[in-house]
Order: structure tokens, then sequence, then C-alpha cells
């Protein structure tokens, strides 16, 4: 039996356990994955009446949705006016006619079905340099023309309400953004799909999908599941069940480390107004203040997804330039999750066949996105494909050097953009 990875988030969340699938069954809806996509996607489809399976490999939110940072950041991990330029202003509109919807999502979640799990609101994006400033601006400006209009800059006065360091030169602040504890969302979620009758197993990993016949079925160790519709949603960790899906995108592993409990006067001295925070490096830092008082403080991304042999080590000098005053503090917790790179930094939703719905490759920026991907599928099997194909009709493009060259390669990609970074270019 799988248990969570050793984690702050872990460590805070009552985790219910749920058997593993024995037998065979039938059921209108079969999820593969119990993180955010899957458990969105089955929510939904519960809503609308459908009786639904989710077959996890490992826990509810074992993989990334359930250690992340839990920063709820509106958007895609690229820029609406980048999307304008590769495909299209009218492709751009539809996506930013959708890019707040993730976040409320959630909010409606927490809400309909009283799920406790730390939600604080905002979110900022802060700037290292007047390179980085000028881009938030443009950000702001572009968002706004797509609606957005909860979004104010922040000078160096007002970034330091939020943030109390000398790093940045000033940020963005997205007042519809903010931030949860992970697990507890995903642990709130399959309970709320409990509620509808849909059903989780656990600790059943899928070896393989058949999806040639009129029925897809999808087989573990000691069951399998006929379903009218299928929903991948494994993500970085669908390892070799679906070939197909795996060789479509990158595993990239982050890293998060949390301090011991620094009480609340400190956490208030060092972010004020518990907001979180990433800044706008293309190897980007992330973090925030926890309900119970400690730094939770995330960053030093590794292509391919290996965990690095010291998570503390690697992220520990980033947060002590950023808050000084932290040298020498001791970390409870220090874990490694892994998000999936797509080539083009857009998620990819798609199907296999007009019964084998999948979404992944949020790129590092999936906590809304996946709550939106979920909605999309449930709307395309419900008989109105219309808003999933936005994304589905993008075009995609495989990383170069196939897999075995792929990681060398996006690692020299990557050089370029962080020597801009540090030269402020
Ligand atoms: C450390 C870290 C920090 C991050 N911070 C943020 C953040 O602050 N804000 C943000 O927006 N995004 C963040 N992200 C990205 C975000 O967490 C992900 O994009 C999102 O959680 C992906 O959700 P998912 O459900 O698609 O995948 P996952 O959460 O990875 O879930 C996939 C699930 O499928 C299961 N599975 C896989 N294969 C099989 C199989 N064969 N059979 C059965 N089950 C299977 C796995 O066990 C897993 O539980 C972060 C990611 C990481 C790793």
């Amino acid at each position: 039996m799988v248990e969570h990875v050793s984690s702050y988030y872990a460590a805070t969340a009552a985790v219910t356990e749920r058997p593993a699938l024995q037998g065979s069954i039938r059921t209108d809806i079969c999820v593969i994955g119990a993180g955010f996509t899957g458990l969105s996607a089955a929510l939904h489809l519960a809503e609308l009446g459908y009786k639904v399976v989710v077959v996890e490999a490992h826990k509810v939110g074992w993989g990334a949705s359930g250690r992340n940072g839990g920063q709820i950041v509106n958007g895609y991990s690229r820029d609406l006016s980048v999307i304008a330029k590769r495909y299209g202003v009218e492709a751009a509109e539809h996506l930013g006619a959708m890019s707040l919807e993730g976040g409320d999502i959630i909010r409606q979640r927490i809400h309909k079905y009283a799920i406790e799990c730390d939600y604080r609101p905002g979110n900022v994006f802060a700037a290292f340099n007047k390179k980085q400033m000028h881009e938030l601006e443009a950000l702001k400006a572009n968002w706004e023309q797509h609606g957005h209009l909860s979004l104010e800059l922040l000078d160096l006065t007002a970034l330091k309400q939020h943030v109390n360091t000398d790093v940045y030169v000033g940020g963005l602040l997205d007042k519809r953004g903010g931030h949860i504890h992970p697990l507890k969302l995903c642990q709130g979620e399959a309970t709320a799909l409990e509620s509808l009758a849909g059903v989780i197993y656990e600790d059943s990993p899928v070896v393989s999908i058949d999806y040639t016949g009129a029925e897809p079925l999808v087989k573990t160790a000691q069951g399998e599941v006929r379903a009218q519709y299928l929903v991948v949603a494994g993500n970085a960790y669908l390892g070799n069940a679906v070939p197909e899906l795996t060789a479509k995108i990158m595993p990239v592993s982050t890293q998060v480390i949390t301090t011991e409990v620094l009480g609340e006067a400190k956490c208030r001295e060092l972010m004020p107004q518990h907001t979180c925070l990433e800044d706008a490096n293309y190897m980007l830092d992330y973090y925030r203040m926890t309900a119970d008082h400690r730094l939770l403080y995330g960053g030093g991304s590794v292509y391919g997804g290996a965990q690095p042999a010291d998570i503390i080590a690697k992220v520990r000098p980033h947060l002590e330039k950023t808050f000084p005053s932290l040298r020498g503090v001791t970390f409870d917790f220090a874990w490694s999750g892994n998000f999936a790179l797509t080539l083009t930094r857009i998620p990819q939703f798609g199907q296999l066949s007009n019964k084998v719905y999948f979404a992944h490759g949020y790129s590092g920026h999936g906590v809304t996105c996946t709550h939106l991907a979920g909605k999309l599928i449930a709307e395309a099997v419900h008989g109105n494909a219309s808003r999933f194909n936005h994304f589905s009709n993008l075009p995609y493009y495989p990383f170069p050097g196939g897999r075995l060259f792929r990681v060398p390669l996006t690692v020299m990609g990557s050089w370029w953009y962080i020597a801009r970074d540090k030269l402020g270019i």
C-alpha cells in the first residue's frame, strides 16, 4: 500500500482510506487518477447524474494535486498575449473567456460542499527588475481586455504590504486568486463525489486500457472497469498505462519545504496580508504562510522529474535570500512533486477516441485549470463539446529529441531564459 509523500499537507489533512478495485464492474464513467483533473471531471459528471468510478493508483491527491504550492493562480502557463500571437486572436478570446473559471469553481466547491481547506484570497506576482515589472504591466493590460478587472499593480511600498523583503521592485496583485491546502481540497472534493454516489478505488494502478471495442475497458492488477466513457487524468504520473499520452508531456519536479511553526507575529511581519506569491522568473519561486503559521516555500524545478538528493539544500538559499531574517530556521517538511510540461506550456485537452477524454500538461499552473478541464470534459460527455474543443483544437507540438533527448534539449533551451532573468534583459 503506497502512502502519501511525507509532506506538511499529509501531516495536517484528515485522510480517508478507500478500498482497492476487485473484480469486474460496469459504470457510466471511469476516471483514471484522483487528482484535481480527475476529481473535477468526476464531480461535475456526478452532478449531472452519471454513475462515476474513479480508479487511483495510490491515494486521493497523492500526485501533484495533493502536494503543490496551493496557489490559486488564474489563467494559464502561457500569457493570453502569447496565445493570441501563436494561435490567433479568436483562440485567445475563447481561452481568455474561461481563464477565471477554474478559480471560481474551486470557491463554489468550497462553499457548496463546505470544504475546509484553509482558503485565503489574493495572489501576487513579484518582479525582480524593471523588465519584469513592464511585463506585469502588459499582463494586466492584456488580462483586462479579457475582462479580468480584479488586478492591481503594486509599487515597492504597496508590495511591502504583502511581502517584507528587499529583493523585488514591484508586483501585481490578483484579488481573484488565492491559496488553499490542496490535499484538504482533494479530500473534500472526493467526499463530495461520494455524497453523490461516486465510488473511488485507491491502491489500484491501471495497467492497461482498451478502447477498440464499443465500451472502453480499464484493467488493474485485480479488477477491471467497463464504462461508456473514460477520462484519463494521470498527468505527470501516468507512467506506461497509456503510452500514447505519456509521450506527449515531460515530467518536471519542483520542490517544497516548510519551516517549523514561526508564530502568527513573525508570519504577519513577513507576509502581512496572508496572500501568496510567485516571482516572475522563468524558473520561479513560490511561497505563502500556512494556516498554522509556517512558511511554505517552493522552487528548484528539475526537468525529467528527478527528486534532488537534498531538497532543503536546493531551496533554502532562495528562501534565505528572500527572507534573510529566517537564516538558520529549521525545516519540518521537504518534498518533491512532478507536474507535466508541454512544449508550448499550454495545457493539452483531447480525445483518444470518441469515448476517451484526457487533459494534462498544465505546465506548473494547474490548480485552477484542472478544475476547468474537469468541467469542460463533463460538458463534452454531456453533449456540448464546444468549449472543450477550443482547447483540443489547438495544435500539438512534440518535444524535440524524442523521449531520449527531450530533457537535455529542454534544459539547454531554458538556459537562455534563466540567463535573461539573471541579467534582467
Ligand atoms: C510541487 C508542486 C507545486 C505546484 N504548485 C502549484 C501551485 O501553487 N499552483 C498551481 O496552479 N499549480 C501548481 N502545481 C501544478 C499542479 O499541482 C498540477 O498542475 C495539478 O495538480 C495537476 O493535477 P492532475 O489531477 O492533472 O494530476 P495529479 O494531481 O498528478 O494527479 C494524477 C493522479 O493520477 C494517478 N495515476 C497516474 N497514473 C495512474 C494509473 N496508471 N492508474 C491509476 N491512477 C493513476 C496518480 O497517482 C495521481 O494521483 C504544482 C505542482 C507541483 C508538483
